[in-house]
C-alpha cells in the first residue's frame, strides 16, 4: 500500500504510515498515512513562516484562481471523495457526498471573498487627516480539526486562512486523515506556492502539542473536545497568540403542545440520530411539554424503528457506525449511566452485529430523564438522546438554557409568539425553528456561546474576524 505523505515546504515527505481503518468494516484499510514527528512539525511551521511574506502580498487573482480551482475539483470528484469520507468516518454515502459538496461550496465562497476584500476610509476627528481601516493577514495559522466532519471542517478553516493571505500548518484528526490529505493534494496541484499550506498528520500529543508550543504560530483555530480546547487556550495565552475554539454541545430541542407532530419527530430523529449523533450540533436533549409528550414519544419510537443501522456504503443504510471502538465504549458507558440514573430506556441501547465487523449501535432514547442527570448534562457524542417532560414553554426555555453549553438550540411549534420569544431568549449561538438543530449553511456564521465556543464566529464573511487583524492608519496630506 502506498503511503500518503505529509506536505512540508512543498515536498511530500514521510516513510512510515499508520492505518486508516473503516469503522463499517475493520478489515477494510482505507490507506496508510504518514505520521509527522515533532521535528517535521517544526519544519512545517518554519516553512509556513518563510512563505508568509510573499503569500500575504500575493495578488487577489492568484488566490481566487487557486481557491476556485480547488472548489471545482472537489465538486467534480464528489462521488469519489464522498465514498472516501464514508469509508473513513462512517457517515452514509449521501451524507458523505453532501459534506463534500459543502466543502466545495466553502472554497467557492472564499474564492469570491478574495475579490471582495475591503476596508473603510473615515475622516479623522482632526481636520485635514484621513483614517484608513484595513484588514491584514495574521501570519502562520495552526489548524487542528476533529474526526466528525473530515472534509467540511478542514475546508472551513483552510479556505478563509488562505483567502485572507495567511499561511497554514494543518493537523487533521488521526482517525480521518484521508479527506484532509485529498484536499491538501488538490490545493497543492492547484498551484499554491511552497510552504503556504503544510500538512502534518499524526497524534495530538505530538503533532498538535508541538503546534501549541510554537512561538511562530500567530493564530490557532481548533475544533474538538472541551479538554483539548482548554489546552489550546492556555498555550495560546502563554504565546500571546489569537485563538478560536469550537467545542462541545448538549443541544436542546423543545417540542411544544402546538407543534406539528410530523415536523417535530423528523427534526428530532434527524438531529439526534443521523450522522450517528456525531455532530456537535446534534440535539441530545428533547424537552417536551405535557400535552404532546406521550404522542411524541410514541411517534418518535415508531420512527426510530424504521432507521436502518449498517455499513455506511450500503444504499439501505440510514445511520452508519460509530467512528471507532473508543467512542462506542463512551456511548455504551453513558447508556449504562442513564439506566443507573433512573431514566427509562424507551428504545435502543444495544450494540448491533452486521455481516461486517464494525461499531454498530442502535439509536437510543431515554425518556423520563431529568436535566440534572449526567446523560442530560455531558456530551456523549453518539446516537443517544434524553427526553425530559416539562409543564409549559417557560419551564422548557429555562431548561434549554440550563446547560454549560450553548451551540445550537431548536423549537418545534406553530406559534409565532413562542418561536419569536425563543429566538430572542435562547442562550445558544444558533437557533432553529421547526428544523433539526444540526444542518447549517456554508455562507453564514457558525458558532456558539458558553463552553461551546470561544472567539469570533467561523464561516461566511464573519470568518474575517479571526483570520485577519485590523490596522488603523492616519495620514496628513
Ligand atoms: P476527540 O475526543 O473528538 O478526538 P480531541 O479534542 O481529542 O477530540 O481531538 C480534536 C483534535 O485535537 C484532534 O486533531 C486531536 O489530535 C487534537 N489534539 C488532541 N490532543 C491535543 C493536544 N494535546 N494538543 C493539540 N492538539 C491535540
Amino acid at each position: 500500500m502506498t503511503i500518503h505523505q505529509n506536505l512540508i515546504a512543498g515536498e511530500w515527505v514521510g516513510s512510515t504510515g499508520s492505518e486508516n481503518v473503516n469503522p463499517s468494516d475493520t478489515n477494510d484499510i482505507v490507506g496508510l498515512y504518514a505520521q509527522a514527528t515533532a521535528d517535521d512539525v517544526s519544519q512545517a511551521i518554519a516553512a509556513a513562516k518563510a512563505a508568509f511574506p510573499a503569500w500575504s502580498r500575493s495578488g487577489i487573482l492568484e488566490r481566487h484562481a487557486i481557491l476556485k480551482k480547488t472548489a471545482d475539483e472537489i465538486l467534480a470528484r464528489k462521488q469519489e471523495l464522498g465514498t472516501l469520507l464514508s469509508r473513513e468516518e462512517g457517515k452514509t454515502l449521501p451524507e458523505g457526498i453532501g459534506e463534500v459538496t459543502r466543502a466545495a461550496q466553502i472554497f467557492d465562497f472564499f474564492a469570491g471573498e478574495t475579490l471582495r476584500l475591503a476596508g473603510e476610509v473615515l475622516p479623522s476627528a482632526r481636520p485635514g487627516i484621513g483614517v484608513e481601516i484595513t484588514r491584514e493577514p495574521l501570519g502562520v495559522i495552526g489548524i487542528i480539526t476533529p474526526w466528525n466532519f473530515p472534509i467540511a471542517i478542514p475546508a472551513w478553516k483552510i479556505a478563509p486562512a488562505l483567502c485572507y493571505g495567511n499561511t497554514v500548518v494543518f493537523k487533521p484528526a488521526e482517525l480521518v486523515p484521508g479527506c484532509s490529505w485529498a484536499i491538501v493534494d488538490i490545493l497543492h496541484r492547484a498551484g499554491l506556492p511552497k510552504g503556504v499550506l503544510n500538512l502534518v498528520m499524526g497524534p495530538g500529543s505530538v503533532v498538535g502539542q508541538t503546534m501549541l508550543d510554537s512561538p511562530d504560530i500567530a493564530g490557532i483555530t481548533f475544533t474538538g473536545s472541551t479538554g483539548t480546547g482548554k489546552r489550546v487556550a492556555a498555550a495560546s495565552i502563554e504565546h500571546n497568540r489569537k485563538f478560536q475554539l469550537e467545542m462541545g454541545g448538549k443541544n436542546p430541542m423543545i417540542v411544544l403542545d402546538d407543534a406539528d407532530l410530523g415536523v417535530a419527530v423528523e427534526a428530532a430523529a434527524n438531529s439526534g440520530f443521523f450522522s450517528t449523533g456525531q455532530r456537535c450540533t446534534a440535539s441530545s436533549r428533547l424537552i417536551v411539554t405535557e400535552g404532546i409528550h406521550d404522542k411524541f414519544v410514541d411517534a418518535l419510537t415508531e420512527r426510530m424503528k424504521s432507521i436502518q443501522v449498517g455499513h455506511a456504503l450500503r444504499p439501505e443504510t440510514h445511520v452508519g457506525p460509530v467512528v471507532d471502538g473508543r467512542q462506542l465504549k463512551q456511548d455504551t458507558d453513558y447508556i449504562e449511566i442513564g439506566v443507573k440514573e433512573g431514566a427509562k430506556l424507551a428504545f435502543g441501547g444495544e450494540r448491533l452485529e452486521r455481516d461486517t465487523p464494525g461499531f454498530f449501535l442502535q439509536p437510543t432514547l431515554f425518556t423520563e430523564a431529568t436535566n440534572q442527570m449526567r446523560i442530560s448534562r455531558e456530551e456523549i457524542f453518539g446516537p443517544v438522546v434524553s427526553l425530559i417532560r416539562v409543564k409549559d414553554y417557560d419551564e422548557a426555555l429555562a431548561m434549554a438554557n440550563d446547560t454549560p453549553f450553548g451551540l445550537s438550540a431548536g423549537i418545534a411549534t406553530t406559534s409565532l409568539k413562542y418561536a419569536t420569544h425563543f429566538k430572542r431568549n435562547s442562550e445558544a449561538g444558533m437557533v432553529m425553528v421547526n428544523l433539526p438543530t444540526a444542518g447549517v449553511d456554508f455562507h453564514v456564521p457558525f458558532g456558539g456561546r458558553k463552553a461551546s465556543s470561544f472567539g469570533p464566529r467561523e464561516q461566511g464573511k464573519y470568518a474575517a474576524e479571526f483570520f485577519t487583524v485590523v490596522k488603523t492608519a492616519y495620514t496628513q496630506a
